[in-house]
């Protein structure tokens, strides 16, 4: 079985499409976008640990959005698609497709990390 193969039969259409494609899903529609609880996110297809819910915020674009990424989690490359030069980002461990991270984000560390819900899986922790 190719590797493109395994992703079909473990993955959902959507994250399918999102993580192997590089597609973006709706904006609003994602499962964790208000998720608040304390935990941390993992790569849907590897479980790699991407994001602590202490780095997420509410950016307003539609998508759980964070201003900060575990250290080595996630690998940047250039996105020129649909005439915008943006910074893609994947997970560093399987290559799955992210979101995107911008500039502009509101905190001290001025990133925003834009993330596809269907990209990920949450863990709650306790304190
Ligand atoms: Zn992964």
């Amino acid at each position: 079985m190719s590797n493109n193969d395994k992703w079909k039969a473990e993955l959902s259409e959507l994250a399918y499409n999102v993580c192997r494609l590089g597609h973006t899903e709706p904006p609003y529609s994602g499962t964790l976008l208000h998720n608040h609880k304390k935990g941390s996110y993992h790569c849907v297809c590897c479980g790699a640990e991407l994001f602590d819910s202490k780095a997420k915020f509410d950016s307003g674009c539609g998508w759980p959005s964070f201003d900060l990424a575990n250290d080595g989690a996630v690998k940047y490359l250039e996105d020129t698609s649909h005439g915008m030069v943006r910074t893609e980002i994947r997970c560093a461990q399987c290559d799955s497709h992210l979101g995107h991270v911008f500039d502009d984000g509101p905190t001290d560390t001025g990133q925003r990390y834009c993330v596809n819900s269907v990209s990920m899986t949450f863990t709650e922790k306790a304190d």
